[in-house]
């Protein structure tokens, strides 16, 4: 059935599209649209969509953002069309805003990176999809405290499915040193991205190898090919330190999978987040 609904107002702007709040309606009820326009975007913007609409659709996780429905509309005044992504809205912005607003204490850091790895256990082993571009930006927080959830899966794919050139591989700085080198992204490949995401969020600076950028190629150069790992926050407990240096292993093997992280002490000694 189809869903009649009229635009807001923006409320994210990602790398091709835009994304919306809307409201339906015959219920009155908010929800996100991510719309790509079909005649000025170019061609892997759509590839992408298409491909995020395929795996949300069979996805069904409190940790994963929902998938509401899609369709195709025509711009006013215009013969632009849109292809659009309902989504449910999450009031609270993305784990990025909330860093970069303010180191994020020790006991969120934990609360946090247990949803999404929750997220992404349920994403490999149930699932059997990779997300590909694990960051703070593609993380969004509810309104109520504690609530974090993966999105954005433009970039997401079958574990050991077939390499799709059109689609992005991630983002160089929370990128796999051998995502970097040109491999598919794996499992173990978003767990080190996750791993730069706790970073991120504990660390105060812009990316989890710090506030210089030297170029995607030379950044992907330095990550894929030295031996160099990003450094892990001072701020950060002891225990958070052995987390990482669970996600941070260079050689993918020996990086744990998200089952074994959600036993590590920095998850399963978390405290709920009440306040
Ligand atoms: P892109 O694939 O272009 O990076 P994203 O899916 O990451 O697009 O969305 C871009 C931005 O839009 C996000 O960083 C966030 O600020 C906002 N956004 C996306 N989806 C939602 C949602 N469901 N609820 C609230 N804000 C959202
Ligand atoms: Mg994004
Ligand atoms: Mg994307």
């Amino acid at each position: 059935m189809d869903r009649r609904w009229i635009r807001r107002q923006c409320i994210g702007k990602g790398s091709f599209g835009a994304v919306n709040l809307a409201v339906e309606t015959s219920t009155g009820r908010f929800f996100a649209v991510k719309s790509v326009n079909l005649n000025s975007s170019p061609p892997q913007a759509a590839v992408a969509l298409e491909n995020e609409i395929r795996v949300l659709r069979s996805l069904d996780s409190p940790n994963i953002i929902s998938y509401l429905g899609d369709d195709f509309t025509e711009e006013p005044f215009s013969d632009e069309a849109c292809r659009n992504l309902h989504l449910e809205y999450l009031a609270g912005g993305t784990l990025a805003n909330a860093a970069a607003s303010g180191k994020i204490c020790e006991r969120k850091v934990r609360a946090y990176t247990r949803s999404i790895v929750r997220g992404l256990q349920y994403l490999h082993s149930t699932a059997g999809f990779v997300h590909g571009d694990v960051k703070g930006r593609n993380i969004l927080l509810g309104s109520s405290i504690g609530v974090a959830k993966l999105s954005d899966f433009g970039s997401a794919r079958k574990i050991s499915g077939a390499v799709e050139e059109e689609l992005f591989r991630g983002t160089p700085l929370w990128m796999a040193p051998e995502v970097a080198r040109g491999e598919a992204p794996t499992p173990a490949s978003d767990v080190w991205s996750l791993g730069c995401t706790v970073i991120e969020m504990s660390g105060g600076a812009l990316s989890p190898w710090g506030n210089t950028w030297a170029g995607a190629a030379a950044e992907m150069h330095r990550i894929g090919f030295t031996d160099v790992s990003p450094e892990f926050p001072s701020s950060l407990s002891e225990i958070g330190h052995d987390f990482l240096s669970n996600c941070l292993s260079r050689d993918p093997s020996k990086r744990c999978s998200c089952d074994e992280l959600l036993q590590h002490p920095f998850l399963s000694d978390s405290p709920a987040i009440t306040g």
